[in-house]
């Protein structure tokens, strides 16, 4: 990764969970670990989101939920899936209403190991994710 064209913004979005990783996300967002300092801004909007950042498993509740974020974000855009829950299910895999992981509904661009996932962990998993939207927005410039 060279240099980013903008700032990214960040949706984050709880699937099916025990809201461990999401602990992690917030300590990801707060000054300990500061994912700020790169210029990642977090925000509720998904019209001004670049990043969906999505922990927990998909489930029948949560399916059309997720879809609806992500149709609403623009392109370019990439999503994260942040723990084993978002990758596979995880310990709610064999719950009778969850459909799997994150990549059952919506593509995936980095999957984020752990349970629960390191804060240290999710920022360079969102730096990696840096990189291919910066792949992708200069395509989308080329198409444009
Ligand atoms: S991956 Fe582990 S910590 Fe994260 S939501 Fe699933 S069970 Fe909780």
């Amino acid at each position: 990764m060279s240099s980013i064209i903008k700032s990214p913004w960040v949706i984050h979005y709880d699937g099916s969970s025990c809201n461990g990783c999401d602990i992690e996300v917030l300590a990801a967002l707060t000054p300990r670990f500061d994912v700020e300092r790169f210029g990642i801004i977090n925000t509720g909007n998904p019209k001004h989101a670049d990043i969906f950042l999505i922990t927990g498993s998909i489930n029948e509740q949560n399916i059309s939920i997720v879809k609806n974020i992500y149709e609403q974000m623009p392109n370019p855009k990439i999503v994260i899936a942040v723990g084993v829950c978002a990758a596979t299910g995880g310990i709610f895999r064999e719950c009778y209403n969850v459909q799997g992981g994150v990549g059952e509904v919506i593509p995936v661009d980095v999957y984020v190991p752990g349970c629960a996932v390191r804060p240290e962990a999710i920022i360079d998993g969102v730096v990696k994710g840096l990189g291919i939207l910066q792949k992708k927005q200069e395509e989308w410039s080329k198409q444009a």
